[in-house]
């Protein structure tokens, strides 16, 4: 299937010399994000140099500057072995140039190895960090010890990439370097036209520049090769995203008959009316129901500002047709929620709703299965691994995916691999700028939430140094008094899920002894039970407190919860600072945001605090977080350890998205089935960047 002429580029790392299994391992977690999946060639060329080490500068040794990297061209004299029994004395060997004397320096030594690498009369090129001792420059395990016939051929400005643990910057370059050698000549894919008034180079030449830059310039992402690796990555998920769409219009969907009768059952039951936003946007999607093309729509609106009840209606209208429905959840605690949440509201309008998680028990699950089978079932919630897996509707119409940032090109490929032939809706929180819309979602119809609804008030927010937490309890324990309800979210531990549960028990622990009883616990760790159970009791109001990991960050709701304390919220990103302070200000009571942090804060983690007092805007937060810290993070890539683009920075290569956007859409119109030769060499682009999926579609045609 593959182009064999990239078959070089996805052998497993090992291929390359000196690279066994576990190096392997290394270098995938490295470039892959993935624990256990071996790196392949192609993961080290996408791998990108952040910096250099210039070893230009050959001074001379009595010109040498303390503290500089630099090259010298030694005459070998001697070597002086530390005198035996006094290992803490460092191996030393003495050599001059044309200037002076330098000496080389040596702890904890190979004496037959540095006699063979510096052998005493000959003259071996030198490179690495000077230091001046009592008088003489000296040399502390130099970088490279090479002979005149090795350094000929030695780059003297060597890329620095992103490390990890276990793996040395000399291996990875070597590597780097082998693989790069392997990347062929592949045909031109991109036009005449785009290339030269940008002087971008062909795409191997572009690689080989990218892992050799000559000067701090080179490192740019503007730069031309930098450019034009951008601009294919982009290109090809645009391809992708356009084959898709194109695809889901050439399958005729199914125009869905309604009344809305069984909507209106739903809001009857409601005890609030419906914001104009949320009205607007359901008229939307009946329109998108009833029409005979299938639905790819986004929901766009702030924490709080009521989109769930949006994806239901939408499941009410596409029942009424006689259809089955599924909602989507990103955890299994939301899920639960969502169900909890729906339930009474389905009763209300005769809608039989039920849900599935993956660690339900087998009876229940059989159950659910047969039901969904036989139609007896018309709305089934679940987690996305879940519709991922083969869960078999009689009559499936609509899915509803909630708080799915990551529901990107490749998940939506997945789905439809599948022969999900469905109208989908993805709800969204965060307000995703529009650059990254496209990016993600293609030209997928959006739909907004403007407003929250009605009553709301501001949400007081404040920042407390962590010095005063017995302060915030005190406080606390007054307002508890008063009958109020609290989040207390626990630290941010990165990676380490351990740490995290440990510093939430022990807080846990400190606030039992204060508030006795009325205060529960919710962990990662839990079973789904223990879960539920814990959410039950805080939204009964048995318990008043609710010590929790960030597994509360996204959807939960608890309406009359009107306090949130985030324990080191420096550890926190905006978005998700502004999706926990989401938790509370849900009703129409008066709700605060407490932020502890420990001093000193850095400068970012200010200005995140800082904007997070200043608005509760939802749209600016999240572009503020895109400028401090990159869309990666705000699409909460770091969390799913998945990278999104691996060359391309959208905030430097916006418009090369807009560009790429427009090609796309014109390669196709001109070429949908990508049969010209121009098209033959595209796919290759396609596979390239792993997004082979589409090709599929082009095949099925
Ligand atoms: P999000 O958009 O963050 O997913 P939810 O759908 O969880 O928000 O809704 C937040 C809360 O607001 C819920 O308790 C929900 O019942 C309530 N809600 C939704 N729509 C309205 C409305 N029109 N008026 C009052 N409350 C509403
Ligand atoms: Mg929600």
């Amino acid at each position: 299937m593959r182009p064999e002429i990239l078959t070089p580029l996805y052998q497993s790392v090992q291929v390359l010399p000196k690279i066994g299994p576990k190096l392997a391992g290394l270098l995938g977690r490295l470039t892959r994000g993935t624990d256990g999946d071996e790196a392949r060639v192609i993961d080290l060329l996408f791998h990108r140099p952040y910096s250099l080490i210039d070893r230009q500068r050959q001074p001379g040794a009595a010109n040498a500057v303390d503290g500089e990297i630099a090259t010298f061209e030694l005459h070998i004299d001697q070597h002086m072995a530390p005198p035996p029994g006094n290992k803490r004395l460092p191996y030393r060997v003495t050599g001059h140039d044309r200037t002076g004397e330098m000496d080389l320096v040596f702890f904890h030594a190979h004496a037959a190895y540095l006699e063979k690498t510096l052998p005493v009369g000959e003259i071996r090129y030198v490179s690495g960090t000077v230091e001046w001792f009592r008088n003489i420059p000296q040399m502390v395990h130099p970088d490279h010890i090479v002979s005149a016939e090795d350094f000929a051929v030695m780059p003297l400005v060597e890329p620095v990439y992103p490390m990890t643990g276990g793996l040395s910057r000399k291996v990875f370059g070597r590597a780097v370097s082998f693989a790069v050698d392997l990347v062929p000549k592949l045909p031109e894919w991109l036009d005449k036209t785009v290339l030269e008034p940008r002087n971008w180079p062909e795409f191997q030449q572009a690689l080989i520049q990218l892992h050799n830059p000559k000067a701090l310039s080179d490192l740019e992402p503007t730069s031309p090769h930098h450019s034009r690796l951008a601009y294919d990555e982009l290109l090809a998920t645009q391809l992708a995203l356009a084959i898709t769409r194109q695809k889901m219009k050439k399958q005729k969907g199914v125009s869905r008959e309604f009344s809305g009768n069984t909507g209106r059952k739903i809001i009857a039951a409601l005890p609030f009316s419906l914001t104009h936003s949320q009205t607007t946007a359901i008229a939307q999607i009946q329109a998108d129901l009833r029409k005979p093309e299938r639905m790819l729509r986004l929901l766009q609106g702030d924490v709080g500002s009521g989109k769930t009840l949006v994806g239901l209606m939408a499941m009410a209208d596409v029942v009424e047709a006689g259809f089955q429905a599924g909602f989507m959840a990103p955890t299994e605690l939301l899920a639960r929620q969502h169900f909890q949440t729906m339930q009474p509201l389905c009763a209300a309008a005769g809608l039989r709703i039920a849900i599935l998680t993956g660690k339900d028990k087998q009876s229940h699950r059989k159950a659910v299965i047969a039901g969904l089978e036989a139609g007896e079932i018309d709305i089934l919630v679940g987690t996305h691994a879940l519709f991922q897996e083969s869960v078999a509707f009689r009559d499936l119409a609509l899915i509803v995916v909630d708080e799915q940032h990551r529901f990107g090109v490749h998940q939506r490929l997945a789905l439809s691999a599948k022969g999900i032939a469905v109208d989908v809706l993805v709800m969204t929180a965060t307000p995703i700028p529009r650059t990254l819309v496209l990016t993600y979602f293609g030209d997928m119809d959006v739909s907004k939430l403007m407003e929250k609804p009605a009553g709301r008030q501001p949400i007081d927010t404040r920042s407390v140094s962590q010095e005063r937490i017995d302060d915030v309890i005190t406080g606390l324990q007054r307002a508890l008094a008063n009958g109020q309800k609290a989040y207390w979210v626990c630290p941010l531990v990165e990676e380490a899920e351990i740490l995290e549960l440990t510093s939430a028990e022990e807080r846990f622990a400190a606030l039992k002894s204060v508030f006795g009883d009325g205060i529960g616990l919710v962990h990662g760790r839990m079973t789904p039970a223990e879960k539920d159970a814990a959410m039950a009791s805080f939204k009964s109001g048995e318990t008043r407190i609710l010590v929790a990991t960030t597994v509360i960050e996204v959807g939960v709701d608890v309406p009359d919860a009107t306090i949130m304390v985030v324990e080191h919220a420096e550890r926190f990103g905006l978005s998700q600072l502004h999706q926990l302070r989401g938790r509370v200000g849900r009703s129409t009571g008066k709700s605060s945001c407490i932020l502890l942090y420990k001093a000193p804060l850095g400068e970012t983690a200010k200005a995140r605090l800082n904007i997070l007092r200043e608005t509760e805007d939802g749209f600016r937060i999240a572009e503020e977080d895109l400028r401090l810290r990159g869309e990666g993070e705000v699409l909460g890539v770091r969390q799913s350890g998945a990278p999104t683009f691996r060359i391309a920075d959208l905030q430097v290569h916006a418009d090369l998205l807009e560009m790429a956007r427009k090609e796309a859409r014109l390669i196709l119109q001109r070429d949908p089935d990508m049969q010209t030769q121009r098209g033959r060499d595209l796919r290759i682009l396609l596979y390239l960047f792993g997004l082979d999926e589409a090709i599929r579609y082009l095949k099925a045609g």
